[in-house]
């Protein structure tokens, strides 16, 4: 028997995407940025042993070119300053107690500017990363607009893995990547308790 409960609304099974896991689908415009920053630390399957990322990438600028083609590196960027935003994002996903005083620390520190976007389509107001506010900057103007949009709330944190993915169901309520056994990462997460919940379904 197919469940189909948990996510009523999930298209991707058409093309295979379920099957193949979710766990790494974009999330939208640039929020998918600051998804990639969060990943740069993460636990890879095949030695199970944190790895961090990031201090290589900033200090590589064709790296860093490569994988944040939209995110410039500033002068002020150092793997230290970086490592400590990602992991205080990190920690603000799920809605983790105390996110909003760490949030407004770091919007203190590189407050973005706001400007009016007017086109044929609307008007909206709009944050921007200072000038010579680097990377942090950017990042942390990206996420008051996701905020504001509710963008931000659908990136969670995978409580097996730790990777951090964009959940797209309707209901916003995934908890786990969806990574599965066949992807590349080769791992399958909150398959123990997905289970269980399905059997407590069975029972009347
Ligand atoms: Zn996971």
């Amino acid at each position: 028997m197919v469940d189909n409960t948990q996510e009523p609304c999930n298209r991707l099974s058409y093309f295979g995407g379920y099957m193949k896991g979710t766990y790494n689908l974009p999330a939208p415009g640039k929020l998918e940025s600051v998804r990639k920053l969060m990943n740069t630390w993460l636990v890879p399957n095949a030695t199970q042993i944190p790895e961090d990322r990031l201090p290589a990438l900033v200090r590589d600028q064709e790296a860093w070119r490569q994988s944040f083609p939209e995110v410039p590196l500033g002068a002020g960027d150092s793997a230290e300053l970086l490592v400590e935003m990602r992991d205080d994002l990190r920690r603000m996903l799920g809605g983790g107690s105390g996110w909003p005083e760490s949030f407004q620390r770091w919007l203190e520190r590189f407050p973005p500017t706001v400007d009016v976007v007017t086109s044929a389509e609307a008007t909206m107001v709009r944050h921007a990363p200072h000038p010579g506010s680097g990377v942090a900057g950017w990042m942390l103007a990206v996420i008051v607009d996701a905020i504001a949009d509710e963008t931000w709330f659908r990136l969670k944190r995978c409580p097996d893995c730790q990777w951090v993915f964009y959940d797209r169901t309707r209901s916003r309520t995934k908890v786990w990547c969806d990574m599965l056994a066949g992807d590349a990462g080769g791992r399958s997460c909150g398959t123990i308790a997905k289970v269980r919940r399905y059997r407590e379904r069975q029972t009347p």
